[in-house]
């Protein structure tokens, strides 16, 4: 068996487009499923998965490793920088794909079988809907409020705000003040037995992420997401050793070696590799193994698209460390009809049992995903009052 060719397919959902990457084998019918989503960067990963065909066209797909180690280590520039890496992801999750197909099996079965019986999904406020999960402002408590409620209406046993705003590197306390009151209201609203937690989205200065840190405690976080600017890895661990909140991070290192560091400086305790920007399975089982020797606890980063959402429930089924898995629903109306999932869904309880079928299960619809061709995802830009440029 060769690999033919590789195609991917755009499909437009609002906040971003979804790319679906597809490797055609040559033997008829098998292909596989892969998707390597990055926002306001599709174009450069089209063309790096382009880039990455000149590779593995006529290569084995079953070589899973010695294919990643290829587009790893060839074309001279080692995969880590976001674009390539996104587009290997993208590869690697469809040549396993291909691999669960041709033994006949799901693919968390190809590394051990399941290590549960079923998977905790989180919800992003308002499901992903781009105006109720980024932009209501923090001041605007209650609304907070109501879309946690809905969302335990909704099943969800967890859920994620983003309840921090961007802050200048240096301010007073109004802003850390309106977080606070922002999720004691979302706490009062569910109650005590539901986790929330707080993504910052790395815009707090390391100077801000302590205070953030330190007014959120008293809530009972599930955890602290991305309490300051990702490249300051030492702040990030002292931010940690200054809370009892665990901290979360690592949705935007791009291979093991980001994460030994991180890991190594003990900035976190919850690991938020991205199946579709760390180098798919191939890295992310060995970023797992790098976890669990420093006991830090796995929950995937996943707003993206559907089959992203497979390719972390596999992994999830496959590994122990796995704590919880981040998911959207509600982004666009549509989600369900261009990809249909493997994994059984208990809408009352939002929980997931393993997918039976081969491969990541999923079968894509690609008459429906023509429907919503490529658009410029929307901007989403942040300035502060003096107009200087600050972090999303
Ligand atoms: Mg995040």
């Amino acid at each position: 068996m060769k690999i033919e060719r590789i195609e991917t397919l755009v499909c437009h959902a609002r906040m971003r487009n979804w790319v679906f990457v597809k490797v055609i084998t040559s033997e008829p019918g098998l292909v596989g499923w892969g998707e390597a989503t990055l926002e306001w960067h599709t174009r450069g990963v089209l063309g790096a998965i382009e880039d990455l065909a000149t590779l593995l066209v006529g290569e084995d797909p079953l070589r899973v490793e010695h294919l990643w180690q290829m587009m790893w280590r060839q074309h001279f520039w080692h995969g880590s920088g976001i674009v390539r890496a996104t587009a290997i992801s993208g590869i690697d999750i469809a040549l396993w794909d291909i691999v669960g197909k041709h033994l006949g099996v799901p693919c968390h079965r190809l590394w051990g079988g399941p290590v549960r019986d079923q998977v905790r999904l989180y919800c992003h406020l308002g499901g992903g809907r781009m105006e109720d999960f980024y932009q209501v402002p923090v001041q605007q408590a209650q609304r907070f409020a109501h879309l946690a409620q809905e969302a335990v209406q909704q099943g969800f046993s967890a859920f994620k705000a983003m309840a921090v705003p961007p802050t200048m590197p240096l301010e007073g306390p109004t802003a850390v003040q309106a977080a606070a009151r922002c999720v004691e209201a979302m706490r009062q609203a569910v109650g005590p037995k539901v986790d929330i937690m707080v993504d910052c989205h790395a815009r707090p200065s390391p100077a801000m992420g302590r205070q953030f840190a330190q007014a959120l405690e008293p809530f009972g976080l599930l955890f602290l997401e991305e309490p300051c600017w990702p490249e300051h890895v030492h702040e990030l661990a002292a931010i940690r050793r200054s809370t009892s909140t665990p901290i979360a991070t690592g949705e935007r290192i791009t291979s093991v070696h980001g994460f030994r560091d991180l890991f190594a400086a003990g900035a976190c305790d919850v690991c938020q590799l991205d199946l579709t920007h760390c180098g798919g399975f191939t890295a992310a089982r060995r970023i797992a193994a790098l976890a669990d020797a420093y006991g830090v606890a796995l929950a995937p980063h996943n707003p993206q698209g559907p089959i992203s959402t497979a390719a972390t429930l596999e992994f999830g089924f496959s590994q122990p460390g796995f704590v919880i898995c981040e998911s959207v629903h509600a982004d666009v109306p549509w989600r369900s009809e261009v990809v249909e999932e493997g994994y059984q869904l208990d809408p009352r309880t939002r929980t997931v049992r393993p997918n039976r079928r081969p491969g990541l299960g999923v079968e894509v619809n690609e008459k429906e995903v023509k429907k919503h061709p490529f658009q410029q995802e929307v901007l989403q830009r942040v300035f502060y009052p003096d107009g200087s440029v600050g972090d999303w």
